[in-house]
């Protein structure tokens, strides 16, 4: 194969202005993100820092319309820079969501003209962190258990209850947190409010220490007679569905695109390793089956990476589907494991070293395909639109 033709493949039918932003952040997140990654999980620490890094470049808000100071981007935009912080460093990568994900994209999305005009300027300059609360101790896979209760009272809304597994809430500035506002079983009674962090009877609970992704702040939630004023209620009982569309973009270009890059991450590293690495009087990367072992790996990432970057080019043409967003986050996160494992055991002892990558690697990964609906969750959803004759080719 020609040079050329390598770039072709390497590039996805790329615009040149995207491949410009793709290596821009690149040698940002290479020069400021990557020599801090082991870091940042060593110590639980949310590397915040690198956010403002991203704003002095104007690499937050990507989505949010200029009008509110953001880039007005597409979501392939979103894709590539995210990919790339999340190559440097997964926890900067979850972290740019804060700016780029669920809250921030349900804001514009669904907020009202005061609600997106309060909050957007700031999130577009990462002056202000969002979080997104659903999951409580008995609402994993079945949100439509949420108990926490918001109930109305004379200009305000009080809530009680707790949430928990919320990612960024140790940094975060601004909740967007589903709540039970009717008596009404399931969805039907669930509605959001916006909570800022020093609302009183609101207090970020005790630090959830996972296997991976340590430095994304996360934490339980507790809410004790919180009382917000009635118009930081973001969305009545009713319309989970609209609430759930919005924020099909998110679910591909957050957790998936994260697991792509940290699998990127992974593979380059590991052929470099075996190139250094003599045994038997010769580098491992001269064994044919650990050649072969590469091979798989290659082809693993370039399917997951086509499938993702179609994905979103189909959103961005008005084309969203959830059979798309559902197979490309449930084969992305599997094909990250696969990857990242292969990895750890293709460095022998040192793949299970703090002094080396490829741990970190599989553990930041491995929760991806837990959080953001499960794997199993989503296997659910592709296996409806087949069955209800949805899906065809
Ligand atoms: C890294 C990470 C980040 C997260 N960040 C956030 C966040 O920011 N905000 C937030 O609100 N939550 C967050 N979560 C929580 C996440 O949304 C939940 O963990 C997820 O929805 C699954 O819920 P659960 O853990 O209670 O598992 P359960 O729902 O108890 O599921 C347990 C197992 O049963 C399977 N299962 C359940 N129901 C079905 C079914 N109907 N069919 C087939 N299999 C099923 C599941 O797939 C899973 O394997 C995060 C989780 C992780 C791991």
């Amino acid at each position: 194969m020609s040079s050329g033709e390598g770039q072709a493949v390497r590039d996805h039918g790329l615009t040149e202005q995207q491949r410009m932003i793709r290596d821009s952040v690149r040698a940002l997140a290479c020069t400021h993100f990557q020599p801090g990654a082991a870091r940042a999980d060593r110590e639980y620490r949310p590397p915040v820092e690198n956010l403002q890094v991203l704003a002095r470049h104007g690499f937050t808000g990507l989505f949010i319309p200029p009008a509110y100071g953001g880039a007005g981007l597409g979501l392939m935009e979103n894709v590539l820079v995210a990919e790339e912080i999340a190559r440097a460093c997964a926890n900067t990568g979850i972290l740019f969501s804060c700016t780029d994900g669920a809250a921030p994209r349900a804001i514009a999305g669904l907020g009202t003209e005061a609600q997106k005009a309060k909050y957007l300027p700031r999130i577009a300059k990462a002056e202000m962190l969002t979080a997104w609360s659903m999951s409580e101790p008995d609402a994993g896979s079945d949100v439509g258990n949420v108990q926490c209760r918001a109930v109305p009272e004379g200009e305000s809304v009080v809530i009680n209850g707790s949430k928990l597994w919320c990612t960024a809430a140790q940094v975060a500035d601004l909740f967007l947190v589903l709540v039970r506002m009717t008596p009404e079983p399931g969805m039907k009674g669930v509605g959001a409010v916006l909570v800022e962090r020093g609302t009183p009877g609101f207090t970020v609970g005790k630090h959830l220490d996972l296997l991976g992704l340590r430095g994304t702040g996360m934490a339980e939630l507790v809410f004790q007679d919180c009382r917000i004023p009635a118009d930081q209620v973001f969305l009545e009982a009713g319309r989970m569905r609209e609430l759930l569309a919005v924020l099909d973009a998110d679910r591909l270009s957050g957790n998936p695109t994260i697991c792509l890059g940290v699998a990127q991450a992974a593979f380059e590293s590991i052929v470099g390793y075996l190139r250094e690495r003599i045994q038997f009087g010769r580098p491992l990367a001269e064994q044919q089956g650990l050649q072969w072992k590469l091979a798989e790996m290659a082809m693993d990432i370039e399917a997951a990476r086509a499938l993702l970057y179609r994905a979103a080019m189909r959103v961005d043409e008005g084309r969203a589907s959830v059979v798309d967003t559902s197979i490309t986050k449930a084969f992305v996160n599997q094909m990250s494991v696969r990857v990242t494992n292969e990895a750890v055991q293709l460095a022998g002892a040192c793949g299970l070293s703090q002094e080396y990558p490829y741990e970190r690697h599989y553990r930041d990964v491995r929760g991806m395909s837990i959080g953001y609906g499960t794997i199993e969750i989503h296997k659910n959803s592709i296996a409806r639109e087949i069955l209800s004759g949805r899906y065809s080719n």
